[in-house]
């Protein structure tokens, strides 16, 4: 078998690159993936009930770049979906990311209010301030505020995710769900933010519906790679696992998805509700509300972290510390050695905690800079 291009993956980072190699330099790509679907992690699918779900865990598509939201609305529409997660905390559910809505509804009005007018003397209406930067930065009644957020919102959510706390993980993965000086009750403020109207598995047919790329699917790349002929290769899996764990093996945070049906409308009042103090699981999600999808009953999932362990279960999450971003170097540097031969990218090529849309921006910065020039 002869291509131009051999890519392994075919998610996110896969997908872009093989669309953007077949329509822009009009050259062959063989896409695999090891998995029986295409769409990665992103992978969307009907159940046994008709529901339109994700294999994977929810995926609510959100960017402030305009370029890669029509880039992307070119193989979909997009439906207008604004996430909204609510969090169990002292028995209530309340607005995450913790905002003055939920100040309120967990604290008497008058103490709320103390706490809003203390909040506003220190930052503006409208930040985002991370809680590790609260608890530094708090004292008096503030500092019994970011310890109460800490402890009721993030020690144990952060402990089920990551088995870590929350400070030896850094501001950057809490950061991700700041304390919001706000009403917003959106989880995310994006400029953008949508699901593709006939989900994601559709938007890849059409990405890779072109004559230039052939998709094999059930194929891990070590079983066909010494029968394909090919120039160069792309590798979106895990950068360890491409060179044998040589340096070792880089650790990943895996998740057991659990899922249901019931015949009820509406399971949960809005997409995702988290728990991070109660059961095993961190958050439970109804895809209906994702998806605005109408049926009699409902589908949902509850997310179980694991640690991951190579062979029984997918590795999804990088684990941001700095002596995994340490050994992770070990292997840059084994891949600069293949000087271009081999280019590495998305969440485990590059091990980095990607969201979709910064896989599509660094499958584009690649494309651009070491792929349509040379
Ligand atoms: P992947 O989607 O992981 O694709 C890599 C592919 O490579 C896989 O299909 C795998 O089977 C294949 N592969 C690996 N090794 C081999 C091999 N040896 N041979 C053949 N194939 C191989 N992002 C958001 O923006 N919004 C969200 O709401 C969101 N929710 C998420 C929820 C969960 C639970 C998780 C885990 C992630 C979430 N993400 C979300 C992140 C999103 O999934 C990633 O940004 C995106 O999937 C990255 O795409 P990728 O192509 O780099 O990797
Ligand atoms: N987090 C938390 N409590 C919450 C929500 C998030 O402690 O209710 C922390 C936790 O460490 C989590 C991180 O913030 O891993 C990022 O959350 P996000 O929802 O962005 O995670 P993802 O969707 O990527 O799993």
């Amino acid at each position: 078998m002869k291509t131009d291009w051999l890519i392994v993956g075919a998610g996110f980072t896969g997908c872009v690159l093989a669309e953007r190699i077949a329509t822009q330099l009009g050259e062959t790509v063989l896409l695999v993936d090891q998995r029986d679907h295409i769409a990665g992690n992103a992978y969307d699918c009907y159940d046994e009930h008709g529901i339109l779900m994700h294999r994977y865990g929810p995926h609510i598509f959100h960017t402030n770049a305009q370029h890669i939201w029509d880039y992307l609305g070119q193989f979909t529409h997009w439906r207008s979906y604004y996430h909204q997660v609510l969090g169990v905390i002292d028995g209530q559910q309340v607005p995450i990311p913790f905002n003055f809505n939920s100040l309120y509804a967990l604290f008497p009005q008058q103490f709320a209010a103390k706490l809003e007018k203390q909040l506003l003397e220190l930052y503006e209406f409208n930040t985002k301030v991370p809680i590790l930067k609260l608890r530094e930065s708090a004292s008096g009644d503030l500092k019994f505020l970011a310890d109460y957020i800490y402890e009721n919102i993030f020690k144990n959510y952060t402990q089920k995710q990551w088995d870590l706390n929350p400070e030896d993980l850094g501001s950057a993965v809490t950061g991700r769900v700041p304390i919001y000086l706000s009403r917003d009750n959106r989880y995310f403020q994006d400029r953008y933010q949508g699901m593709p109207n006939l989900g994601y598995t559709e938007m890849f047919r059409k990405m890779l519906d072109h004559a230039n790329i052939r998709v094999l699917l059930n194929t891990p790349y070590q079983d066909i790679a010494s029968e394909v002929q090919y120039r160069r290769m792309i590798f979106t899996g895990p950068i360890d696992e491409y060179f044998e764990h040589m340096h070792g093996e880089l650790p990943y945070r895996s998740v057991h998805f659990g899922s249901g049906y019931d015949e009820k409308e509406q399971l949960q009042t809005v997409g995702t509700v988290n728990y991070p103090n109660e059961y095993r699981y961190t958050r439970i999600t109804e895809f209906k509300h994702l998806t605005g999808q109408q049926h009699h009953g409902s589908s949902w999932m509850a997310e179980y972290p694991q640690p991951h362990v190579r062979g029984e279960n997918d590795p999804y999450y990088p684990i941001p510390q700095q002596e995994n971003r340490d050994l992770y170097q070990k292997y840059q540097v084994e891949a600069e050695k293949l000087k271009g031969q081999v280019l590495f990218a998305g969440r485990l090529g590059d091990y980095q905690y990607y969201n979709m849309d910064q896989a599509v921006a660094r499958a584009m910065s690649l494309f651009d800079k070491q792929i349509k020039n040379i």
